[in-house]
C-alpha cells in the first residue's frame, strides 16, 4: 500500500524558536515513522531575522512557495532586538505578509491545563481555575485592525483621529462556520460563546444576528450563548469554566480575551496557537471528501531573546502546537491525542522525592531537550 504524504513547511526562526521547534520536529517525525498510512515529510525554510541575515528579506520567495504548497506549517517565533523597531526590515513584517498571502482568518487559542499537576502554577485559586478548557476563536484580518483610520496630526482636523470597524454578512459567516466545525472535533460538541457588544455597537449587532442564523440554519444541533465582552472578560477571571468550550470573537476583543485567557494555564511556554484559512478539517484522510486546510502553528509565545541559546525554552507549547497541526489540518486526531497524552503523562509524573520533571520557566531545572526526549519516550508507549 502507498503512503499518503503530507507536506510540512518548518520555520525554526529566531531566538528560542529553533530549540524548541526542534523537539517537536523530533515528535512529528516519530509520529510519522510509526505510521504504516501516512507520512510527513519535513523541510525547514529560512524566515524571519535569521532570513534578514542570510538573504536580505524576512520572508523570501522559496520560503512563501514551500509554505503555499505545504498541507501545514509549524513556526517557532521570529524577531529580537537585532531586528528592532530601528531597522529598515523587521521580522514581523514578514509574518504579518504570511499570514495575509495564505489568508488566514481563523486564529485558534486553546486555554486549559496540559496536566492537572500544573493547576497550582495558575494565578487563580485552584477551585476557580481547574477543569477551564476553552478555545478562543479569533477573526484575525478583518474589523478595527484592517479599517480605515486616521492618524492626530493630519489636516484638516488635526485634534482627531479615528479607526473604523467594519464587518461583512461573509466575513462573519466564514468564522462562524470555522466555530461550528471546531465545537464538532468533540464528542459531545462543545458549546459556542459568541462574545459582542451588541448593545453598543452595529458592528456587533451585525455580529450576533449573522452568528445566530447562520447555527440554526446550518448547524441547528449546537449550543449557542451570547456574551457581552466586558462580562466576558470577568467571568474569565472570576468562574472561566462558564466560558469552556468555543469563544468566538471578532479581531480586537479576540486579541484582548485571548491573552486574558492565556495567563490561567501557567507559564506563556505551556501554549499552542493555529492559524487557519479554512474550517479545521474533520474526516479521516481515508473518506472520500477529504481536503487538508492549510495553516500555521506556533507556540503562543515569542522568541524570548532573553533566554535564548541556553537550552532552557520550555518546548511544550511548540510540542502542543504540533498536536494542533495534526487535527486541524490533516484531520488525524489519534496522534494529536497520543502526542497530548504524553506531555500530560510526563507533567504528571511524580519522581521519587516528590518532583515533577520541569523545565526552569516552572521552577525546575530539565532542559529543552531533556524535557523533548522525555515527551518522545512517552509518546513512543502509545504509537
Ligand atoms: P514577542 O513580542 O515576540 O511576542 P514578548 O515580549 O511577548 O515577545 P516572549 O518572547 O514571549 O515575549 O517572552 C516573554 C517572557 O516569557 C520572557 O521572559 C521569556 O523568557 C519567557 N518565555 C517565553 N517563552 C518561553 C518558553 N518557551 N520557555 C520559557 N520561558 C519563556
Ligand atoms: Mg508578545
Amino acid at each position: 500500500m502507498t503512503k499518503k504524504s503530507f507536506r510540512i513547511a518548518v520555520l525554526p526562526g529566531d531566538g528560542i524558536g529553533p530549540e524548541v521547534v526542534a523537539e517537536a520536529v523530533k515528535i512529528l517525525k516519530a509520529v510519522s515513522e510509526a505510521s504504516t498510512s501516512f507520512e510527513l515529510k519535513l523541510e525547514s525554510y529560512p524566515f524571519g531575522g535569521n532570513a534578514i541575515d542570510s538573504l536580505g528579506e524576512p520572508l523570501p520567495a522559496a520560503t512563501l512557495k514551500a509554505c503555499q504548497e505545504a498541507d501545514a506549517i509549524l513556526m517557532g517565533s521570529v524577531g529580537g532586538p537585532k531586528w528592532g523597531v530601528d531597522s529598515p526590515v523587521r521580522p514581523e513584517q514578514g509574518l504579518l505578509a504570511l499570514r495575509k498571502a495564505l489568508g488566514l482568518y481563523a486564529n485558534i487559542r486553546p486555554a486549559k491545563f496540559a496536566s492537572d499537576s500544573l493547576i497550582s502554577a495558575s494565578p487563580l485559586k485552584p477551585e476557580i481555575a481547574q477543569g477551564v478548557d476553552i478555545i478562543v476563536l479569533r477573526e484575525l484580518i478583518g474589523g478595527l485592525y484592517f479599517g480605515e483610520r486616521k492618524e492626530a496630526g493630519v489636516a484638516p482636523n488635526e485634534d482627531v483621529a479615528w479607526d473604523t470597524m467594519i464587518y461583512s454578512v461573509e466575513e462573519i459567516k466564514r468564522i462562524t462556520r470555522v466555530a461550528a466545525k471546531l465545537a464538532m472535533t468533540a464528542n459531545p460538541p462543545l458549546e459556542i460563546h459568541s462574545i459582542d457588544k451588541a448593545n453598543v455597537l452595529a458592528c456587533s449587532r451585525l455580529w450576533r444576528k449573522v452568528v445566530t442564523e447562520t447555527l440554526k440554519e446550518e448547524y441547528p444541533q449546537l449550543k449557542l450563548d451570547h456574551q457581552l465582552v466586558d462580562s466576558a472578560s470577568m467571568l474569565i477571571v472570576a468562574n472561566p469554566r462558564k466560558l469552556n468550550g468555543v469563544l468566538l470573537t471578532e479581531n480586537l476583543f479576540g486579541d484582548i480575551l485571548s491573552d486574558e485567557s492565556s495567563v490561567i494555564p501557567g507559564s506563556l511556554g505551556l501554549l499552542p496557537s493555529a492559524s487557519l484559512s479554512g474550517a479545521p478539517t474533520i474526516s479521516d484522510f481515508s473518506s472520500p471528501d477529504f481536503k487538508t486546510t492549510p495553516g500555521l502553528y506556533e507556540p503562543i509565545h515569542g522568541s524570548a531573546p532573553d533566554i535564548a541559546g541556553q537550552g532552557i525554552a520550555n518546548p511544550i507549547g511548540t510540542i502542543l502546537s504540533a498536536a494542533l497541526l495534526l487535527r486541524y489540518s490533516i484531520g488525524l486526531e489519534k496522534p494529536a491525542q497520543a502526542i497530548e497524552s504524553a506531555v500530560r503523562r510526563v507533567l504528571d509524573e511524580e519522581k521519587a522525592g516528590g518532583f515533577h520533571l520541569r523545565t526552569k520557566d516552572l521552577g525546575g531545572n530539565v532542559s529543552t531537550t531533556q524535557m523533548g526526549e522525555k515527551i518522545l519516550e512517552a509518546l513512543k508507549e502509545t504509537l
